[in-house]
């Protein structure tokens, strides 16, 4: 039987999954990672593993899926990698070369891309005979029209890289190929799909294929996250560094981390504490949240000429049955209307209107197994 173990390294945390013969039989991850963390799986609880770095993460966790794998050999590790640039339209074996290229990437992505790489040197010590499999959030947006991947800036940026790459791919691809299997009639229709988490972006997508994506450049753009700012006129950006006299690393501090959600409330990042605040800071920070995912499904509707199906996704889009209703409410003119009682009972498809409204759970993991079988089997 075959034995994949999955791998999404972030900046603090490392969620790994192994599936055995394509079902998922253990998951979990070590979350802050830095001088004190932790490691919780499924099968095993919880545990305190002191000062850990990617690859020390990666023996804890050898050490946690051991029982699960039986002495077995791992025949493949598939990474969940931010950047795959203009070249990687579809996962990759992670060979030398291919490596050498998604490092002079890093500078697209630099405070995901290099935790990405990190993992992948880690998992090549650990599995010297397994094979690295690569799989990018930007490929599944690689079938954009150039005017979704541009810039109004001069062409020379354009041909340097500087895109609308469009991420979460992974969940956009599982999304849909779920929607071509278990809703066949809907596979060749205009879906507007919102993943909706910390990170949260939308995409539009069109005969299976993406067409638009509120993220751009960078996981900056588009709709307000956790702690991101989402859409931000590039003025602003000129008034922080000329008059408040910020630097990159302010910024960017500010922007990622510091923003969204939790700049607006002042409460926090998570939508549960929003949702169950007194605070009118909460309700407005929902608010915003509410009113600039309204304004991208008109935008991903637009896209495409209109719109068929709305799919919510990601820990707000498949939880918040009042997210879900809100926005619903709100875009009632693309004929969309929410069944209530059918939204409060989590049904997948719950809508009444002329287009359907439904809410899918994604599962990027299952993408990343999926793919390694694919390699595997070349
Ligand atoms: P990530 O992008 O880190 O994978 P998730 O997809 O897990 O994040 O989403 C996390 C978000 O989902 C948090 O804001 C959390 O509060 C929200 N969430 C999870 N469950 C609920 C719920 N029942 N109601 C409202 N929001 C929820």
């Amino acid at each position: 039987m075959t034995s994949v173990l999955t791998l999404n390294a972030g900046s603090s945390s490392l969620k790994f999954s192994v599936y055995q013969g394509g079902v998922c039989a253990t998951s979990g991850q070590v979350e802050q990672l830095g001088p004190a963390a932790i490691l919780k799986s499924d099968s095993g609880g919880k545990r305190e593993l002191g000062a850990t770095d990617h690859a020390r993460a990666l023996a804890e966790i050898l050490t946690e899926i051991g029982p699960v794998t039986d002495g077995a050999p791992v025949n493949a590790v598939g990474h969940r990698i931010v950047h795959g640039g203009v070249d990687f339209s579809e996962p990759m074996r992670l060979t030398d070369a291919v490596m050498e290229k998604l490092r002079l990437l890093t500078p697209l992505a630099p405070l995901h891309q290099p935790h990405n790489l990190e993992s992948v040197d880690a998992a090549i010590a650990a599995f010297p005979d397994a094979v690295q499999v690569g799989c990018f959030d930007t490929a599944f947006h690689r079938s954009h029209p150039w005017v979704n991947d541009t810039f109004g800036l001069p062409r020379r940026y354009y041909d340097a890289g500087v895109r609308r790459y469009g991420f979460h791919g992974l969940s956009y691809d599982y999304i849909t190929g779920y929607v071509r299997k278990n809703y066949p009639e809907l596979a060749d229709r205009r879906l507007v799909i919102a993943h909706l988490g910390n990170g949260a972006s939308m995409c539009a997508v069109q005969h299976g294929q993406s067409v638009a994506s509120t993220m751009g450049f960078s996981a900056l753009d588009g709709l307000p996250m956790g702690t991101r700012c989402g859409q931000l006129d590039p003025g602003v950006m000129l008034y922080l560094l000329d008059h408040e006299k910020l630097g990159a690393n302010e910024i960017s501090t500010l922007l990622y981390k510091e923003s969204g959600l939790l700049g607006l409330s002042g409460v926090s990042s998570d939508m549960r504490t929003l949702e169950a605040s007194d605070d009118p800071k909460a309700a407005e920070a929902i608010d915003y949240f509410v009113f600039r995912i309204t304004r991208e499904v008109g935008a991903m509707a637009a896209s495409m000429g209109g719109i068929d199906a709305l799919i919510f996704s990601g820990g707000i889009g498949e939880n918040s049955t009042t997210i879900r209703k809100r926005v619903a409410d709100s875009v009632r003119f693309l004929g969309i209307e929410c069944d209530d009682a059918r939204n409060e009972a989590g049904e997948e498809d719950f809508g009444k209107g002329q287009a359907r409204l439904m809410r899918i759970e994604t599962d990027e993991e299952q993408v990343i197994a999926d793919a390694c079988a694919v390699v595997l089997s070349a």
